[in-house]
């Protein structure tokens, strides 16, 4: 068709234009189709020698406008070129083929052809099918009418803002939510924008503006937003943006949820995780989040910082005879004045029952500096609850014992800090209580040794270390009349260790209960033993009971289990306590002790004098015995008020009607002034050493033995 060119040429032309993938037809300057490439013919749905010839040919196929509404013959592609002799580019026609109905989108291009004089010769026309492009566009138009329609219908706080024209749409709940009637201010974005907070609005534009510009359609984004009544409300915004087919926003809409009832759910749920109810203090799980960013602090600015243990020390006692209401008033009270003590950075929480935590940060590089600065706060807790509390009718008044641990950027860890804040307190409270003291490595140590010997305690108790010594107690006649059973611990290669060493850590980690059957167990079985030995025989066999083991509302029980079991006879047990059992639930103590009395077994009060307990005291208690503490014995020959003590407990006892026994008799002058004063036994390393049982057997278990 393009003559001119060689005929190789031609054809290799013609060869491109069938397999070009556009639709090309080559029109003469009346119209009529000149020639028509494959593709061509595939769209028109016309073979190539039916189109040849024909003008456009509406029983078979025409054009329709963007609308979808026919197209004018005149506006045709071709015939636009003829008649204006100019190209045509990008126009956009509907193809519909009759009888088939689907229309398919064509982008056109059409140009003239002309002879060397410059007259039209001819029309070329491309088509390139745009079909699913245009049915992409249309879709997303379609969805966002939809979606102006479900905004402008809905209940929701909504929002719409028309990219292109600029305007926004803001429905009836929208204004409703920030306390406005609708329309009450211009529709425009900056209406909104201007009530956002002004912390909160560079980082709403800034995220607008990123929004906009990134290929991202959704998104949400929390904000406050200023309330008619001038209040700041918590808003989330959700939505969505609408893009052409090339990407560029078209608009932007959403709803606004008022979170302020979340917020304040939220809220309450954190309260409830990190606060303690009765004292509004933080709690302790708090505390470790605390402590771990304390001391993350510490080691980033490398600054010391320190921990405080707080326990307050007649607490329990309190409690227990003031009632639990006076308790829990007592400790809101604690909190209050810790709170007024400290700066608004300490961080102050309850760990539970009476034990409350400080933490106080930022106290410098120099280690003199920061202890001097924490003994200060230590000091003013101390004054501070060290003044009467008024709690209702009472008046009570306690005292707190601290411990205090300093730490920097040195590794270690909170469990660390709390175990050597807790060791502390311990010794605030060994040494006297209502004291501050700060943490030391030998604590520590001590503490390890502790736990070493707790654990070889445990052990020991299994591998039956534990024996019975027996010390002689004699009558004013100087006959024996009985023995204290005390006990030693054999370790082997390690030595034998006094009871002074363990009991009280026995006491101390909840060993003192097996222990202690151990005890009266083997002295049952001393007592069985005797019964059938004419010397020992009817002998008294004192046993030394803890506090703990009084407490135990078992422990009657078990006494009689073991009596009955080993056969002993319950008279000759006599059970040691001392004056400490007293502080305890007196009717209750009572009550046990009775019902031990009424198996046969016996009660001696040990280190009478040393104790608090008001001598009225003793009249309640069904005691059979008083042991005169070994302090007054050791001076009682020598200093008239050490005597003098000695003459009123005998002439007490007497009047009560309790035996007394003097113990720690080293000396004869003792010996003699006890026996002028009418003690009724004595006992002490001068009349017999404590020995091992089975020793103690040998030497007394002979008719008549004697001192
Ligand atoms: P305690 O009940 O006051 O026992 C008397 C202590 O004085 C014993 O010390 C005894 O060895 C010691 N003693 C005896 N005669 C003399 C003397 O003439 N001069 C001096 N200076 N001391 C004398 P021990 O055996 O070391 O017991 C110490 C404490 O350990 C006992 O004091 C008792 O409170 C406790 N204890 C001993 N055995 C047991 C037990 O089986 N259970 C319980 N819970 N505590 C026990
Ligand atoms: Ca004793
Ligand atoms: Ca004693």
């Amino acid at each position: 068709m393009l003559s001119r060119l060689p005929p190789d040429v031609q054809q290799r032309l013609d060869e491109l234009l069938e397999h070009l993938p556009a639709g090309v037809v080559v029109h003469d300057k009346d119209g009529r189709i000149l020639s028509a490439n494959r593709l061509a013919s595939r769209l028109l749905d016309r073979s190539v020698a039916a189109l040849i010839g024909t003008e456009s040919d509406p029983s078979h196929w025409s054009f329709v406008q963007d609308d979808g509404s026919p197209m004018p013959e005149s506006d045709y592609p071709v015939n636009q070129v003829l008649r204006t002799g100019k190209p045509l580019s990008h126009y956009v026609v509907g193809l519909r083929r009759e009888g088939r109905g689907i229309i398919r989108w064509m982008i056109c291009n059409a140009y003239p052809e002309r002879d060397p004089h410059g007259t039209l010769e001819r029309v070329v026309v491309c088509f390139t099918d745009c079909t699913a492009l245009k049915r992409a566009q249309r879709k997303a138009q379609k969805s966002e009418e939809r979606l102006e329609l479900v905004l402008r219908g809905s209940t929701d706080a909504s929002w719409d803002w028309n990219l292109r024209t600029g305007e926004v749409y803001y429905s009836e709940r929208w204004w409703d939510v920030l306390g406005y009637a609708p329309g009450a201010m211009p529709t425009e974005p900056e209406t909104a924008m201007r009530l956002i907070h002004p912390d909160d609005e560079p980082r709403v534009r800034a995220f607008v503006r990123q929004l906009l510009a990134e290929p991202r359609d959704s998104y949400s984004i929390e904000f406050r937003m200023r309330h008619q009544d001038g209040h700041y409300l918590p808003v989330l915004s959700r939505g969505y943006v609408s893009r052409d087919p090339d990407g560029r926003p078209l608009r932007m809409s959403g709803t606004n949820t008022d979170l302020t009832e979340r917020k304040e759910n939220e809220q309450r749920i954190y309260e409830l995780a990190y606060f303690d109810p009765l004292t509004g203090l933080s709690n302790r799980r708090y505390l470790m989040e605390q402590l771990g960013a304390s001391l993350a602090r510490a080691r980033r600015l490398d600054e010391y910082a320190a921990l405080l243990f707080i326990d307050l020390d007649n607490f329990k006692l309190l409690n227990d005879t003031l009632g639990h209401d006076v308790g829990d008033e007592l400790l809101k009270q604690v909190a209050a004045r810790l709170r007024t003590t400290l700066r608004a950075s300490d961080h102050l929480s309850r760990l539970g029952g009476d034990e409350f935590v400080v933490v106080l940060e930022d106290l410098g590089l120099c280690p003199d500096e920061a202890a001097a600065e924490t003994k200060g706060v230590a000091t003013k807790i101390l004054h501070a609850l060290g003044q009467p509390f008024e709690l209702g009718p009472h008046t009570a008044s306690t005292s707190p014992s601290i411990g205090i641990t300093l730490f920097d950027g040195a590794p270690t860890d909170i469990d660390t800090l709390l175990k050597q804040a807790d060791l502390a307190m311990y010794r605030a409270k060994a040494e006297g209580r209502n004291t501050a003291c700060f943490f030391e490595a030998s604590m520590q140590f001590a503490a390890d040794r502790q736990a070493a010997l707790e654990s070889s305690l445990r052990t020991g108790l299994a591998e039956q270390e534990f024996v019975l010594y027996c010390q002689p107690q004699f009558g004013r006649d100087g006959l024996l009349n009985g023995a204290e059973a005390l006990l030693r611990w054999d370790r082997g290669a390690l030595g034998m260790v006094p009871p002074g060493e363990f009991i009280g850590l026995a006491e101390a980690s909840g060993l003192i209960a097996p222990l202690g059957r151990h005890v009266l167990e083997q002295s049952c079985r001393l007592l069985a033993r005797w019964r059938h030995n004419p010397a020992l025989k009817g002998l008294k066999l004192a046993v030394n009971v803890s506090v703990h083991q009084m407490r135990d509302p078992t422990f009657p029980d078990t006494v009689a289990e073991v009596l009955a079991h080993t056969g002993a006879p319950p008279h000759c047990l006599t059970l040691e306590i001392t004056e400490s059992v007293f502080a305890e639930n007196l009717p209750e103590l009572i009550e046990r002790m009775y019902r031990l009395r009424r198996l046969g077994v016996q009660f001696a009060l040990d280190d009478f004098g040393t104790g608090y307990s008001s001598l009225a005291y003793l009249r309640r208690f069904p005691l059979t015995a008083l042991k005169i503490d070994r302090s007054f014995v050791h001076d009682a020959h020598t200093d008239r008020s050490a005597a003098a003590i000695v003459e009123a407990i005998v002439t007490l006892a007497r009047k009560l009607d309790l035996d007394i026994v003097a113990e720690g008799v080293e000396l004869d002058a003792q010996r003699r002034f006890l026996n002028t004063c009418g003690c009724d036994a004595l006992q002490g390393y001068l009349l017999g050493q404590p020995m091992p049982a089975a020793q103690f057997e040998r030497r007394y278990g002979h008719p008549a033995g004697v001192a």
